[in-house]
């Protein structure tokens, strides 16, 4: 299963990535994490890509490829993936087609969870993350049982510095703009496919899967 989860940001693309995975054993890349993991290790990789994401921008497409290219030859890649955040414009949708074609694969399918704006803006805002295991909470849609700490892991939970009101206009007006025309893309293509993200994360979950499975 070769799939992609599409979506503006903070439509719950990385919560059901992380139950995907853990039914499906495929790997999760997102694209998001892969640039907070550079800017965090001070690489060029992350030198390249922070002053974009503190602006709500996105990175440059010919490295955002680059790494992608990269992480996709992998082997793990083979029998399955869940691309998170990839693609975000038309340029780095047609260079995927490439990179997939190459190395003999298909895509299963470009699933789009699907939110109005106007709720975007608290999912983001009261987005927190832990700093040790990566779990994904919310202030009021998904509280840890101890305020500020991890219940898997018991790692302190940060907010990500791109989860401001400001910044989040930002992310979304350059996802109406760049990414949004990829809806058409995919449905072209024939593989597009979609749910409603207003429902609860496991509504949700169980709607991706029957959607998946089709
Ligand atoms: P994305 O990866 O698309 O940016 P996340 O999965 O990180 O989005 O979700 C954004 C925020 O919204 C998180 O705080 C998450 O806990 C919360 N969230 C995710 N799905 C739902 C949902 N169905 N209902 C309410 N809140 C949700
Ligand atoms: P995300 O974690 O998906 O919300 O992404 C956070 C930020 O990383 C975005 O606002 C962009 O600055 C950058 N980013 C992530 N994925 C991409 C992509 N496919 N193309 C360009 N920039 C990206």
């Amino acid at each position: 299963m070769h799939i992609l989860l599409m979506g503006p940001p903070g439509a719950g693309k990385g919560t059901q990535a992380a139950k995907l995975v853990e039914e499906f054993k495929i790997p999760h890349i997102s694209t998001g994490d892969m640039f907070r993991a550079a800017v965090k290790n001070q690489t060029e990789l992350g030198k390249k890509a922070k002053a974009c994401m503190d602006q709500g921008k996105l990175v440059p497409d010919d490295v955002t490829i680059g790494i992608v290219k990269e992480r996709l030859s992998q082997d793990d890649c083979q029998k399955g993936f869940i691309l998170d955040g990839f693609p975000r414009t038309v340029e780095q949708a047609k260079a995927l087609d490439k990179i997939v074609a190459e190395l003999g694969l298909k895509l299963t399918g470009a699933l789009n969870i699907d939110v109005p704006a106007k709720e975007l803006i608290e999912r983001a805002v009261g987005r927190r993350i832990c700093k040790k295991c990566g779990e994904t909470y919310h202030i009021r849609f998904k509280v840890p049982a101890k305020d500020g700490i991890c219940d898997i892991c018991g790692g302190e939970l940060y907010q990500r510095a791109d989860d401001s009101e400001e910044t989040m206009k930002n992310r979304l007006a350059v996802y109406d703009e760049q990414t949004k025309p990829l809806i058409k893309y995919y449905k072209d293509a024939g593989i597009y496919k979609q749910v409603d993200g207003r429902q609860s994360m496991d509504k949700v979950y169980s709607d991706v899967v029957a959607v998946l499975r089709g």
